[in-house]
């Protein structure tokens, strides 16, 4: 099959979220199981390209296309900065989705697949089945797009629709029209052959109206043609025993000492006592409401005084950004920060944590705690989308489970959850066998290129 890859984020090109990581791990993945694939991204100031070519190649033998556009893509940020979103993105993520189009024409890649992520790239199923339609170049090219996160839509206001170079029937409910505004995510949702989202319990939410960012009417419509298949994890990027970012490399049979080494270092590196004998919960993602960082803020004080240290590492909204340095100052001892996007530091706070910290809101699949697993720093995580299908209850008198959930989205509940940890952390055999359990669990990238392969197969039969 030949399979091209379109997303606004690719490691180890550009990342913001687990997105990149995805659409970094897929392709190889596809082209181990025989598939010919093409991925096409933005190239970005920040994009880690040595060469002048605008083509290299991943995996064995993928071709990586970059589109290039000094104005839109020459940027410190992909989406924005500091100040907020760029306000361009409508025309900067629709000049990528109609120059995807003639970039597979002059590398003469016909596909049959077209893979779109996100709203950046939704516009692509809509401009196949119309601009494109009666192009004999993708007669055979079906559209499959995956959701990463419902919140994310690509919402514009209704004067810029004439700037997405379709045609004006298609601002209307049944397309990208959505309570007169442009909405490019729902267009994709309408338009594409095929969706799929990024855990089988997040494909259910997403129907429901809590979950369904208002579009769950327009997904339930579409329901037989949605599945969910959880994100693997890159073992060799993340690979505790061969991690350049580390001081003291370790795997399964010696994370029990060594992750102790990286602790000890790392409360260095942030200012906190140095103490082996005291629980370390990590924290690593975007600091934005859909984490938990509300609910955090309430457990920071407990764990705090429970003798505990929690370590940050995060950048988003600015008031997070507050409430972790809030927290820092009233726990000089017990909570660390480095509020930067920093590949080198995240990786050092899953290994030198003895717990990690998700108690996100939603959570469509969630890389977080996989890593966290691989690296041996036991998810504490709310009980929802990708969470619930990854991390399962500990149970230590049948030696099953792989972290501590809390189904109720309350402090005390989650406080419940760390009670728990803590309890397993003081029994030193507990803690040792969850650890060496945690580690060899495998999340693989094999079985869900896999699923991704039949969902392509569907499309195409
Ligand atoms: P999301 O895609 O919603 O951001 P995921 O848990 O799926 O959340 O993926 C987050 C990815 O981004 C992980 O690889 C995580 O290590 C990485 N990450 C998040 N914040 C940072 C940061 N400040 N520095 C380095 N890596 C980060």
């Amino acid at each position: 099959m030949k399979i091209v890859l379109c997303s606004s984020e690719v490691v180890p090109f550009a990342k913001t979220g687990g997105l990149a990581d995805v659409c970094g791990a897929l392709p190889p993945a596809l082209e181990k199981l025989g598939h010919e694939v093409v991925v096409i991204t933005p190239r970005y100031k920040t994009s880690n390209i040595q060469v002048p070519a605008p083509i290299v190649r991943i995996g064995e033998n993928i071709r990586v296309c970059f589109i290039e556009h000094h104005n839109y893509f020459g940027r410190e940020g992909l989406y924005g900065d500091p100040g907020g979103e760029y306000q361009d993105n409508l025309e900067r993520f629709t000049h990528f989705c109609h120059k995807s189009f003639e970039v597979l024409k002059e590398i003469k890649f016909s596909p049959d697949i077209i893979h779109c992520h996100d709203w950046h790239t939704a516009l692509i199923p809509v401009l196949l089945k119309t601009n494109y339609q009666h192009d004999p170049f993708f007669r055979g090219s079906r559209s499959v797009l995956t959701i990463h996160n419902m919140a994310y839509q690509g919402i514009f206001p209704k004067f810029k629709y004439e700037r997405l170079g379709v045609h004006g029937r298609l601002f209307h409910p049944q397309a990208l029209e959505f309570y007169d505004q442009v909405n490019v995510l729902k267009g994709g949702i309408i338009f594409a052959h095929a969706l799929t989202t990024v855990s089988p319990q997040y494909a259910k939410e997403i129907q429901t109206r809590e979950f369904g960012c208002t579009l769950d009417g327009v997904l339930r419509n579409r329901a037989q043609d949605i599945s969910g298949i959880l994100n693997g994890l890159d073992y060799e990027t993340w690979n505790p025993k061969d991690d350049p970012f580390l001081n003291f490399p370790y795997d399964a049979a010696g994370a029990h000492e060594l992750k102790i080494n990286n602790k000890l270092v790392l409360q260095v590196t942030l200012g906190l006592p140095s103490r082996e004998d005291v629980p370390l919960f990590g924290f690593v993602g975007r600091l934005c409401a859909q984490k938990g960082l509300d609910l955090i803020r309430d457990v920071v004080d407990a764990i705090a005084a429970k003798g505990g240290q929690v370590i940050f590492t995060g950048v988003g909204d600015r008031k997070y950004h507050r409430m972790i340095e809030e927290a820092a100052g009233r726990h000089p001892h017990h909570v660390g920060k480095i509020l930067k996007f920093d590949e080198g530091i995240a990786h050092k706070i899953y290994a030198a944590s003895d717990f990690f910290l998700m108690p996100s809101t939603y959570e469509p699949c969630g890389l977080g705690q996989m890593i966290a697993l691989r690296y041996g720093s036991i998810p504490v995580v709310y009980k929802t989308g990708g969470l619930a299908d990854t991390i399962h209850l500990y149970d230590p008198i049948h030696k099953t489970g792989n972290g501590f959930i809390f189904t109720e989205y309350t402090k005390a509940s989650f406080i419940k959850a760390v009670d728990e940890a803590l309890k397993v952390y003081h029994q030193k055999d507990q803690m040792k066998d969850l650890l060496d359990a945690a580690m060899r669990y495998r999340f693989s990238w094999e079985k869900s290129a896999r699923e991704y392969v039949k969902v392509f197969e569907k499309c195409l039969s």
